[in-house]
Formats: structure tokens, C-alpha cells, sequence
């Protein structure tokens, strides 16, 4: 694992222009340490000009569009920043098949082609088998289906692949060994080798689309950034035919979780962030959720971010506006956590074309995969 705190203060101008005067979107470390050390600060600005440039010349003047489908809220890992984790008590809920297809009939209304879904460790409901069936039933609604659950073997993720799923995102959550034990303590999510070796089973199956991340707000950002940057080099290098996306998730508030034990960054820190892994990675996907308020997001789409999610619900049954939005109490179901953006997606999409850019509710179809 690469230090950083001490190296990167120790940055200083002529390594931060050096690092901006080399080939755009190629990566080493050196140079991702100097992009995101605190004397590029001041580079900014000419930073993000750079990132925007790069971005539109290798994914034009597009944005993705997605939405996220919450399947269950049963737990089986205590993750201590999370609202589903299973200290928390309340009326949990799962999804049969039915109800998940309606919840996707209303995110298909909306105009999303392109569907994320998500759910807890909870593989005694949420089996590999519910997910192809499901896959099955939405691959004729969706061109685009993609998962993030649970950590699986290779021969699961491979299973989804058959059935239509092409992307699977999965977090590290921190890179940072001693914080992730000090945050998942039980369950098997607690063994963070087996964690860090998920991206490898899911390039093998073949999936088309690998996304990581870290749960920004855990662990010092700087070391975040450097460790995902070494990860996604890895994974590039070594499984060419998957393309690899960061997600840059930072902590939100969520049902019984204890937010002083968190090391937030600035709204300025996580627009360097973005721009450095930009200027690391020409080609790589860069996802942004609706956990961050509007404003920032607009500004976003204008310096790397190539996909965002909008009008998400982040609980199981949340998009209906029937009896799934509620618990049998009448009290609304508990979300994985609040998210700050939101507006619909059609303003979403009117905010996109107003910066320039076109929304694109579909860019690939699963029926090219050879599976
Ligand atoms: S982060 Fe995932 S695994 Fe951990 S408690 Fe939340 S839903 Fe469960």
C-alpha cells in the first residue's frame, strides 16, 4: 500500500506541472500522487479545463443515464456506516420477482434503459438464481442490466453474465486495512483480502463492466484515490476486454450510523479527485449518484463524470406509489442512506443538455455480447 500523507505534502509545484505536462490520461503513480497533493490545489482550474478536454474526446458530449433498483434491505454484514446493517432494527423488506418488475415498469416509464440492482448480503432471498431470473424477465425492458450485491465466486458472477447481466460494481469501501476492520467487524464481508480479489473473479466470468470504489469518508481520501488508482492499472492491464469505472461515494447520513467517526472531504477535494483519476485514466467510467446535491453535480458533469443516476430511491419498493413504499406500519421503508439530488429524471436530463451535453438513456444493447 502506497503512504501518502507525508509524500504528498512534500509535492510542490514543478512535480504538479510535470504531472499535467504528461500525455493526458496516462497513468503512474508519481503522477496521481502529485494531482491530487495539496499544491495542485492551485491548479485546479486548469486541471478540470484539461479533464473536461479529455473526456469529450474519448466519450464526446454525452452523459449516461441510470437508475439504481433496491431488491432487499435484509443484512447479514454490520457495516458500521450503513442504514441496512443488521444491528438496525425495523421492518425489513425484500422484493419477490413481481414486485421488482413492477418497481422496473416504473423506472422503464421514466425512460432509463440502463439499471442497476442493488441489494444487501442477503443471498438466502436474493439467490443468484432470483437475479438471472429477474435479469431474464428485464433483459426485453433494459439494454443495459448490471448489479451491485454481495460479493460472489467467479462461477456466480458468471451465471449473471449468462442471463443478461454485464456490469457488476462492487467497493473495497476503504483501502485502508486497519479502517476496514475497524468497520466491518463480523459477517463475511469482514475479510478484506477476499474483498480485494472481487474485481479479478468479476473480470473473469467476463463481465463487461467493473465498477470500484471507495466509501469516501472512511480513510484519508489521498490514500483512497492512490490505492484505487494502482487497482484500476491492475485490472486494466491485466483484464483488457472489461471496462473498469470509479464511483465516488461519500458517506451519507443513514439510520442509526454515528456520522462524527467519519473523515468527510470538501466539495473541492472531491472535484480533484475526479479530475486527477481523469487525467490518469482517459478511458476509464467515471459514476456519480444522487447522494451529492444537485449543484455540485452539474458542475461534475462538466469535468470527467460520464455516467449519474437520478430520481433514485435507495429503499426496497421505494419507486411505487403503492403499499411498496411502506412498511406494514404506514412508516416509509428505511433507506440505505439519503440521498441529496432529487430531482427527477427528466430535469436531470434538462440540466444535462443545458451544459451542452446529451443525456443517453441507452448506449449499448446485451444482445452484441456473445455469451
Ligand atoms: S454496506 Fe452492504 S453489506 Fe454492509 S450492512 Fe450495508 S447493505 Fe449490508
Amino acid at each position: 500500500m502506497i503512504s501518502t500523507q507525508k509524500h504528498s505534502s512534500e509535492v510542490n509545484s514543478s512535480d504538479v506541472e510535470r504531472a499535467m505536462n504528461s500525455p493526458a490520461g496516462s497513468y503512474s503513480p508519481e503522477k496521481l500522487l502529485a494531482l491530487i497533493s495539496p499544491a495542485a490545489e492551485d491548479y485546479l482550474e486548469e486541471m478540470a479545463q484539461m479533464a473536461r478536454q479529455l473526456t469529450v474526446q474519448r466519450f464526446g458530449k454525452t452523459i449516461r443515464l441510470y437508475a439504481p433498483l433496491y431488491l432487499s434491505n435484509y443484512c447479514i454484514n454490520n457495516c458500521l456506516y450503513c442504514g441496512f446493517n443488521k444491528e438496525n432494527k425495523y421492518e425489513r423488506r425484500r422484493l419477490t420477482i413481481e414486485q421488482a418488475i413492477e418497481e422496473a415498469d416504473i423506472i422503464a416509464a421514466e425512460g432509463f434503459r440502463d439499471i442497476l440492482l442493488v441489494s444487501s448480503e442477503d443471498r438466502e432471498f436474493i439467490s443468484t438464481d432470483y437475479l438471472c431470473e429477474l435479469a431474464g424477465k428485464l433483459r426485453g425492458k433494459f439494454s443495459s442490466i448490471s448489479v451491485e450485491v454481495y460479493q460472489m465466486t467467479t462461477e456466480e458472477y458468471a451465471k449473471l453474465f449468462a442471463a443478461g447481466i454485464e456490469g457488476v460494481t462492487l467497493y473495497q469501501e476503504t483501502y485502508d486495512r486497519n479502517v476496514y476492520h475497524k468497520y466491518h467487524q463480523a459477517g463475511p464481508k469482514a475479510d478484506y483480502d477476499h474483498r480485494l480479489g472481487a474485481a479479478d473473479s468479476i473480470a473473469q466470468a467476463g463481465m463487461r463492466e467493473i465498477g470500484i470504489g471507495a466509501l469516501l469518508g472512511l480513510s484519508d481520501w489521498r490514500l483512497e484515490t492512490l490505492a484505487l488508482g494502482e487497482h484500476a492499472h491492475y485490472l486494466m492491464k491485466r483484464y483488457w476486454k472489461s471496462r473498469v469505472s470509479f464511483s465516488f461515494p461519500r458517506l451519507r447520513p443513514a439510520k442509526n450510523v454515528d456520522r462524527t467517526q467519519f473523515r468527510f472531504l470538501s466539495d473541492k477535494n472531491l472535484v480533484q479527485m475526479i479530475v486527477a483519476l481523469r487525467l490518469c485514466f482517459a478511458d476509464a467510467g467515471m459514476v456519480l449518484s444522487t447522494r451529492e446535491r444537485a449543484e455540485l453535480r452539474d458542475n461534475l458533469i462538466e469535468v470527467g463524470v460520464t455516467k449519474v443516476s437520478a430520481g433514485s430511491k435507495t429503499s426496497p419498493g421505494g419507486y411505487s406509489q403503492t403499499a411498496n413504499a411502506v412498511d406494514s406500519t404506514g412508516s416509509p421503508q428505511v433507506e440505505q442512506f439519503e440521498i441529496d439530488d432529487t430531482r427527477s429524471p427528466a430535469e436531470v436530463a434538462e440540466m444535462i443538455r443545458a451544459h451542452g451535453f446529451e443525456p443517453v438513456w441507452k448506449d449499448w444493447d446485451s444482445a452484441f455480447v456473445k455469451r
